[in-house]
């Protein structure tokens, strides 16, 4: 994308520009450690992520990793509806111990941000000022701390997807690259990864085309150190993990005969779960029933039946509505199709991690270790993983199907498998949306050049 001018310029006019800057910041503005923190507030839970950066005023294209993560306690916030201010609360435990990391006098210049991902918005959509009052909650307690706070509020589908798909090239150096002789080039271009984000209550899908993206409702634009990126992404609300399992027990449960045991092909035999009707339907992704009684229990049994419960996906997953055809995702959503190598992270990771088929596993292996995995009775799988929690455990069958749906038969990678890699972190650093949040909110991936960017790589 480089004119040919650029390719053109001397090797020792570079490094003697590099080097000026080097000497004059050493000189001048000695680095120090910067600190950020981003709450990510999840749907099932929340995370503060704490990241440090060597920074001055002149250096924008510092590195920055991560320092620390932290778990909150307790569910994600919008279960706060009962109790906001215990969801204010709930974060304090993880303030304290970022505070005792950053010194003193760096706190006042800390930035914190708090996103709220697709269980707030969910909450927005039920009871807009019970969300209100959550986020005001939240923030209360992180202003009760001496940081820079800059805002608590609920991202955008498209901010989520976007976000997640700049941590990840930022953290494996697809926008820029630092070189052993300490110069910054942009590397070589096809280099950029797409990423696949795979929450509680939503999924995204976010890579850069090979043609223009047809519609703007799913562009997101970018300029990033002088290049323009035209970014597909695409949030499919109610499609993350828990809501899509939910989706699926609401369809037996509609479809079975009025009885209080209904079998479940993608539990494990031996396996019961128990569910009042209220916890079933208490989500907007899934349409009530007209008369129902809410305290009433309806117990799922596990039937272990592999075949069955991957063929049962295809009800929860509209395949065929495609107005736009070829250019689908599922669900009728415009999709183009899919270009390059991607990163599958969040729940995508924990289910191919457990069935020992991350990072990467031939298409082949993972059908078979699927099939293994969800024909097992539960006596069996539980003394097998004594160390994993049995809300996880019940459910990996049910998301590998899950995941295979929306990936082969979905997004279509059907004839592209190998190109994904199922992964957490890149350099140490977890890949989700809260890097690229912070480094977009502080500036520090500025849309122009810097002078330090030197070259292309060849
Ligand atoms: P969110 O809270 O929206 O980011 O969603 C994260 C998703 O990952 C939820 O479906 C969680 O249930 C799931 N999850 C988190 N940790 C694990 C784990 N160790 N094993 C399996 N699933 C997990």
């Amino acid at each position: 994308i480089l004119g040919a001018a650029m390719a053109a310029v001397a090797c020792t006019t570079i490094i003697a520009l590099v080097l000026s800057l080097a000497n004059h910041q050493t000189l001048d503005q000695p680095y120090s450690t910067q600190y950020g923190i981003v709450f990510d507030a999840g749907s099932t839970h929340t995370a503060l992520f704490l990241y440090q950066w060597l920074g001055n005023k002149e250096n924008n294209t510092g590195i920055v990793s991560q320092k620390q993560s932290c778990d909150v306690d307790g569910d994600g916030i919008s279960s706060y509806v009962e109790n906001p201010p215990a969801a204010g609360e709930s974060l304090k435990k993880c303030l304290d111990i970022a505070k005792a990391v950053i010194p003193e006098g760096q706190r006042k210049t800390t930035p914190v941000y708090l996103g709220a991902t697709a269980g707030m918005r969910l909450l927005k959509l039920q009871n807009q000022s019970l969300a209100d009052s959550i986020l005001v909650e939240v923030t209360k307690t992180i202003q009760s701390y001496q940081f820079d706070f800059r805002g608590s509020r609920i991202l955008s589908g498209m901010e989520e997807g976007a976000y997640g798909w700049i941590t990840i090239n930022y953290l494996l150096e697809s926008f820029i690259k630092h070189t052993f002789e300490g110069l910054w080039i942009h590397p070589k271009a096809g280099k950029i990864l797409g990423a696949l984000d795979l929450g509680g209550a939503s999924t995204q899908i976010s890579f850069t085309p090979k043609d223009p993206v047809k519609f703007p409702d799913s562009a997101f634009n970018l300029q990033l150190y002088g290049y323009k990126y035209e970014l597909y992404t695409y949030s499919y609300l109610c499609y993350g993990k828990d809501q899509a399992l939910k989706k699926l027990q609401a369809y037996l449960h509609k479809t079975a005969v009025p009885t209080s045991i209904i079998s479940h092909p993608c539990y494990h035999k031996g396996n019961n779960v128990s569910v009042t009707l209220a916890e079933l339907y208490n989500s907007p992704c899934v349409v009530k029933p007209d008369n129902f009684n809410p305290s009433a229990i309806v117990t799922f049994s596990g039937t272990g039946n592999s075949s069955l419960c991957l063929s049962l996906m295809e009800n929860i997953v509209n395949l065929t509505d495609c107005a736009l055809s070829p250019d689908c995702g599922f669900n009728g959503a415009y999709q183009p199709p899919v270009n390059g190598e991607f990163f599958a992270f969040s729940a995508y990771f924990y289910t191919f991690d457990f069935l020992g088929l991350a990072p990467k596993a031939p298409l082949t292996r993972v059908l078979s270790t699927i099939e293994t995995h969800c024909n097992k009775n539960w006596t069996t799988l539980t003394a097998e993983n004594p160390a994993i929690k049995a809300k996880y455990l019940r459910e990996y069958c049910a998301s590998a199907h899950y995941i295979m749906t929306i990936l082969l038969k979905g997004y279509k990678f059907n004839n592209t498998w190998d190109q994904i890699s199922f992964e957490k972190q890149v350099a140490d650093t977890d890949v989700g949306w809260t890097l690229g949040y912070m480094l977009n909110l502080t500036n520090m991936i500025p849309s122009e050049r810097s002078r330090a960017v030197t070259g292309v790589a060849h």
